[in-house]
């Protein structure tokens, strides 16, 4: 079978969760036994959302191969297991990027560079994955923004050309918004027609329209969609609320939508897949009722911004048969006098992965709280590094130990800055990123949490490290390094044997925890809350 394509677009508002609706089509896909892939297109400037602060597009996903990403990859892997690759994100950035070093080395032979033909190529030539090796049977391109942002104009060529080429190998889905007027006690199709003439306009006629709504819309509705906008009745599908977004899926096929694109292709329907794993993980979902109240103590007030850590968290309480219920606590409130006030009820505490000196203190601060107290605690990236920052001042007694990222004279630099990173001084895409292997200390928690397994490899984000020259003296307090690269001997994970559950990751186990597939760690660490 000949690849085929599939672009998602999105109209009217933007947050409508085009993310969800594309991961959503690749799961019930991949249902039906179709290799597919999932990538984004994002329509800033920026190279890649590396250096982009979470304030502005939630927070940066890091693929196993080492690339910064859009957190809508991050929906891509939980929804459908795979592992997404540097090729499944691009921006206007990495385009221009592409075709200015391009122009740089010659390779134009002369010619006048315009956005048409050569940025457009460059991205035909990225959505049609050439040169990206693996063959799959279904691509499926978002593109972030909204029709009729300027920036995604040449998005929207590309697609239109595309379209043109592909033939019926190309299918275009729409997801737009219809309102209801509290006033006027109606839902509204008018911005979702002015949305699709936008399209057409570009010379696209979407195939499928998604509509996004928050009251059941009837058929007349979608009759008179269908109608305006030149669109079968069938390939009408509604996206009401739901109790979560992992219900996205199965409710889309109920309406057959991934039934609609696999009849404008031509290819045969055939049965309804049963997703028998996805409907259990639904049950369960649905049937977890007991409480598990968990703080997370970061510096972003932003849902988005702990995207994956949020996710991981649900999808290990949800198989740990328990409703987790997540207190976001600002580090930058946190102090020692109202340390025991602000995690009250809490019966574990995250802590949060960061950059720079904002708000640390509190995460210190509330490290010796869960400590001191035997509270279940668990340290992500910064957030491990500050539990390793508050044992030496606290039990080694090293009262001015801290990162050298936060104090760069500091005498008890128990976090260091990383060899290679000495000499780097282009801030995007130049720490430690990826997936690296770790070797864990046999016995451990942690060991036993990965069900005794004695290599692994999860993915990373960061600058700095644990300073092996107090190795000993933390192993001899009671602070143990549970987790070795075997390559670099970098310390990846440090434990309190003695506590509960008191462990802290360098790297990032959030990204590789998956609807089907919860991360170990998570799952020992919601288990041991629940208890
Ligand atoms: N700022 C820290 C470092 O660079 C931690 C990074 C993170 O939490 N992702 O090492």
């Amino acid at each position: 079978m000949d690849t085929k394509y599939i672009f998602i677009t999105g109209g009217v508002v933007s947050s409508l969760g085009k993310g969800i609706i594309s991961a959503s089509i690749g799961k019930l896909l991949q249902a039906r036994g179709y290799k597919i892939t999932i990538q984004k297109f994002d329509p800033y400037i920026n190279i890649d959302p590396g250096t982009l602060n979470p304030y502005e597009h939630g927070e940066c996903y890091v693929t196993a191969d080492g690339m910064e990403t859009d957190l809508d990859l991050g929906h891509y892997e939980r929804f459908t297991g795979i592992e997404t690759t540097r090729n499944n994100s691009v921006t206007t950035g990495r385009i221009y990027l592409s075709v200015i070093e391009r122009e740089r080395r010659g390779d134009y032979l002369g010619k006048t560079i315009q956005v048409v033909p050569h940025i457009t190529d460059e991205i035909k030539r990225r959505m049609l994955r050439e040169g990206a090796g693996e063959a799959y049977d279904f691509v499926i391109t978002e593109v972030g923004g909204t029709i009729g942002d300027i920036e995604s104009a040449p998005f929207m060529e590309a697609i239109r050309q595309l379209r043109y080429q592909l033939g019926r190998n190309a299918v275009c889905v729409h997801l737009t918004y219809v309102p209801y007027l509290k006033a006027a006690g109606e839902l509204k199709t008018k911005p979702t027609q002015h949305s699709v003439k936008e399209l057409q306009s570009m010379g696209i006629q979407p195939d499928i329209l998604v509509l996004r709504t928050e009251q059941h819309l009837d058929d007349n509705m979608r009759m008179k969609v269908a109608s305006f906008c030149n669109v079968d009745l069938e390939c009408v599908v509604q996206s009401e609320d739901l109790p979560s977004i992992y219900e996205v899926p199965v409710n889309m096929q109920r309406q057959g939508l991934d039934a609609a694109i696999l009849r404008k292709i031509g290819i045969p329907v055939g049965e309804t897949p049963a997703m028998k794993p996805w409907h259990t993980f639904l049950d369960k979902q649905r049937n977890a009722t007991r409480e598990v109240h968990v703080g997370l103590v970061g510096k972003y007030d932003l849902q988005d911004a702990y995207k994956s850590i949020r996710e991981s968290l649900n999808l290990a309480g949800i198989y740990n048969d328990v409703k987790l219920k997540i207190h976001f606590i600002n580090s930058e409130e946190v102090t020692k006098e109202n340390v025991a006030d602000k995690l009250k009820g809490m019966q574990g505490v995250v802590i949060c992965p960061g950059f720079g000196s904002r708000g640390i203190e509190g995460k210190i601060i509330a490290a010796e709280y869960t400590r001191t107290n035997d509270i279940p605690t668990f340290g992500i990236c910064l957030g491990m590094q500050m539990m390793v920052i508050e044992f030496a001042r606290n039990v080694l007694c090293y009262k001015d130990a801290n990162s050298v990222e936060m104090d760069a004279d500091t005498k008890h630099n128990v976090i260091d800055i990383m060899e290679e990173q000495k000499s780097i001084t282009q801030m995007g895409g130049t720490m430690r990123l990826g997936a690296y292997d770790c070797e864990l200390v046999e016995g451990s928690r942690t060991w036993e949490a990965y069900d005794e397994e004695k290599l692994i490899r999860e993915r990373h984000r960061h600058r700095y490290e644990f300073n092996n020259e107090y190795q000993k003296e933390y192993e001899a307090a009671g602070m143990k390094c549970v987790g070795i690269n075997p390559d670099a001997q970098l310390v990846e994970i440090v434990e309190i044997p003695e506590k509960r559950w008191y462990i802290g990751t360098q790297f990032h186990p959030e990204y590789s925890s998956t609807v089907l597939h919860p991360h170990p760690l998570f799952m020992s660490f919601v288990k041991t809350c629940s208890e």
